[in-house]
């Protein structure tokens, strides 16, 4: 048994620590139970509210709410116009959906490397990887950290830029918000994510056309919706385009109403958590926190340490032993190019991407959700400290 020396309860090091967590409250589940006693329960008048409390949120034009971040990634190269024989550059170091929306609509992803200090994007990567069938580049804001936006735009020129932001709404980049800052920029609010409608996506763009384009493609191509047509009594629809059924309910539309009333004091609350962590974890030898650049302003969906070589334990061992204490660490992300279907059929392999490939093997994100405490990551940098001695 573990012999607690630290700060905090025997009871909360004994409770489990996952790694992210939703915050549900009784104003969530009213908002919810509201809408189901309502007329709608899928598309209705939330669906419409949701999108545009959250695009005067991020400050864009319009967003598009559809039933998975996944779905929104699908929805924005869709409305961009990517098809079979373009390429789409998109970074090792990400979850593996940033990379599959460029299969869905028959194009391939051409995997960049890294920056080894912040794990996002190396701007001069696209250069590198660019070929004459370059048609899109998928920027993804690992962590909550905005990427060198300036830098992809001036050097990605007249490529069309998707970020995928499912790390980082409320994240801001030279004072700009993220979601603002490329072509389409989707948001994922999967339960792990900073708020949630259980399942759902949302994209967010500046572009009017686009946004039409991602509404047609979330309802099977179709051009009216079906309470558009109960209001205009009329019958007649025209399929124009092939989509596909990723419609958001409009109960999830309003969980997704009431949880965005909360996400500023929340990603506040990640933002002190990692701040605790950046002191503490000053004096642990070999665990180094990723690199934050001075012209953003951080959303923390994560907070993911290197254990170096100095740390001396490697990082799988040290993965099992905060498990076995009950911390709920993770390792964001298995190099896309490195998952076997990927291998066989693009023919990705190791060598690709070197800085993305070295770091995986040196990644952990701690525990960090807003209902964290300070017993909470005392206990986490506490383990961290003993491992290596023991
Ligand atoms: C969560 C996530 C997605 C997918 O979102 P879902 O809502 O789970 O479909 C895509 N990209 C990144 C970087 C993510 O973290």
């Amino acid at each position: 048994m573990l012999v607690s020396n630290g700060s905090g309860s025997h009871e909360s090091r004994r409770r489990p620590l996952p790694y992210g967590r939703q915050t549900i409250e009784d104003d969530d589940v009213a908002a919810v139970a509201n809408a189901l006693r309502s007329e709608w329960l899928t598309t209705g008048p939330m669906v419409d509210a949701f999108e545009s409390a959250f695009a005067q949120w991020v400050g864009c034009r319009e967003a598009v709410a559809v039933n998975s971040g996944t779905a929104a990634l699908h929805a924005a190269v869709a409305a961009l116009g990517l098809r079979s024989g373009d390429e789409v550059i998109v970074p090792a170091l990400t979850f593996v959906a940033s990379a599959n929306c460029a299969l869905y609509v028959g194009a391939r992803p051409v995997f960049a490397d890294v920056d080894p200090s912040t794990l996002l994007l190396d701007p001069s990567e696209i250069v590198r990887r660019r070929t004459s069938r370059t048609r899109a580049v998928i920027t993804v804001d690992y962590a909550g950290q905005p990427c060198d936006y300036d830098a992809i735009r001036e050097i990605a020129g007249d490529l069309a830029v998707i970020a995928d932001s499912c790390h980082a709404p409320g994240a801001r980049y030279r004072g700009r918000s993220v979601g603002t800052l490329a072509d389409i920029s989707t948001f994922s609010l999967h339960p792990v994510k900073h708020f949630t409608t259980g399942e759902g996506g949302i994209a967010a763009t500046d572009n009017p056309e686009l946004a039409r384009r991602m509404r047609v493609f979330r309802n099977h191509g179709i051009a009216s919706s079906h309470r558009e047509r109960e209001e205009r009594v009329t019958w007649w629809y025209e399929m124009v385009d092939l989509g596909f059924n990723y419609r958001l309910t409009d109960f999830q539309c309003a969980l997704g109403m009431s949880q965005l009333g909360k996400i500023d004091e929340w990603i506040n609350a990640r933002r002190r958590i990692a701040r605790m962590y950046d002191e503490r974890l000053a004096s642990v030898r070999g665990v180094q926190p990723l690199g934050v650049r001075p012209e953003v302003s951080h959303a923390y969906h994560l907070y993911v340490v290197r254990l170096t070589d100095e740390y001396g334990v490697p990082r799988d061992l040290a993965f099992r032993r905060l498990r076995e204490a009950g911390i709920g660490v993770n390792v964001h992300y298995i190099p896309v190019h490195l998952h076997p279907y990927y291998r066989t059929r693009l023919d990705t392999r190791e060598g690709q991407c070197p800085v993305a490939e070295r770091l995986y093997r040196e990644i952990l994100s701690l525990p960090i959700f807003p209902a964290m405490n300070e017993d909470d990551i005392d206990r986490v940098v506490d383990m961290l400290r003993r491992i290596p001695g023991s």
